[in-house]
């Protein structure tokens, strides 16, 4: 299942001016720089000789919490003022965000709130609460988390900080991008997993600034796309959120979406979606071929290329956007001859 934008319409309409800018993403870099990890870009060799083309991944399974998240929190709460920082930040997160806000609110020395949905895998609740934030565990879904943060920010004037709908958070995530075409100036195509879509809207808004050419091609599961379904239908649209094994990539775009899905409609040139042996795949082929500890999500870029879902021409540039994975979970798939 594949939908082509290659007849994209004009980025923006006059009314709305682009939300995250060049210049934008290049001060979250001088702001970040020193608190989160520049990520290295390794060249795959089994992937290259499998593919017939160079391919490239983006360790962003390096970063200290174990995924990209922190590049976009850790800006967001910078570019706070100081005395609104102080009275503590809140979020909804379906783990690897949440990681990130406890992760900048404990470096930063504020107090964090975390908002999950009891659907959310142990082993993130744990590791966020190893953080030293405050976790809240609220019904069902994200919208039910959600509500939670809008409350806390009602009547404990705590600040929140968006997973991915937010100009400060997309501008984090977008420089990957930066280091993306400093790194590998001939780049023809990235790879991006995509949910809410501030790691895809990011770097398009980077790679695109800088190299208006290079194709930019977001990957979900195919169990509960939602930024695929919001393309599709030209709008936010509700889904029903289901188990996958790309868990991070679970839950909605938010029907109010301000930011990410104008900018993924816009700027991404094709949306993919795996099925979960496809997801398996990916996962395999990142522990047994790359040494690599990838979750669902970060490993959805190497199952697309292994699936023949993509096929570009010239230097590819995969973003491995985590390794957050329940260890036996990661066994079974890998010692696995299928999901
Ligand atoms: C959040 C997340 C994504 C998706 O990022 P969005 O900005 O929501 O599209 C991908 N991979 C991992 C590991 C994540 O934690």
């Amino acid at each position: 299942m594949t939908i082509m934008m290659s007849d994209a319409r004009p980025i923006f309409s006059e009314e709305t001016a682009v939300p995250v800018q060049l210049a934008d993403i290049e001060q979250a870099a001088a702001r970040i720089a020193g608190h989160v990890t520049r990520t290295p870009l390794v060249h795959s060799k089994s992937l290259s000789e499998t593919i017939g083309q160079p391919v490239f991944l983006k360790l962003e399974t390096r970063q200290p919490i174990g995924a990209f998240k922190l590049r976009g929190a850790m800006n967001a709460v910078l570019s706070l003022d100081d005395v609104v920082r102080k009275r503590g930040l809140v979020t909804a997160s379906t783990g690897n965000h949440g990681r990130a806000v406890a992760y900048a609110a404990r470096e930063l020395s504020v107090p964090a709130t975390i908002c999950m949905s009891a659907l959310v895998p142990s082993n993130k609740i744990e590791a966020v609460r190893a953080l030293g934030a405050e976790i809240r565990i609220v019904g069902t879904s994200q919208d039910d988390a959600q509500e939670e943060v809008e409350r806390l920010v009602e009547y404990r004037r705590l600040t929140p900080i968006p997973p991915f709908d937010d100009a400060n958070v997309v501008a984090g995530q977008g420089t990957i991008g930066l280091e993306l075409v400093e790194e590998l100036p001939d780049l023809t195509v990235v790879l991006i997993p995509l949910s809410g879509g501030g790691l895809a809207g990011g770097i398009a808004a980077a790679v695109k600034a800088l190299k208006p050419r290079v194709r930019i091609i977001g990957i979900s599961m195919e169990r509960g796309a939602a930024m695929h379904a919001a393309i599709a239908a030209g709008k936010p649209v509700a889904i029903r959120e289901e188990e996958t094994l790309a868990d991070s990539l679970g839950g909605g775009i938010g029907h109010a979406n301000r930011i990410t899905f104008a900018l993924c409609r816009d700027l991404l040139d094709e949306v993919v979606l795996l099925t979960e042996d496809e997801i398996a795949a990916g996962i395999r082929h990142a522990a047994r071929e790359e040494g690599e500890i990838v979750e669902g999500a970060g490993a959805v870029g190497i199952g697309a290329l292994l699936a023949g879902k993509v096929r570009p021409f010239g230097p590819i540039a995969v973003i491995v956007s985590g390794g957050n994975i329940d260890p036996k979970r990661h066994r079974d798939i890998v010692e696995g001859a299928t999901a």
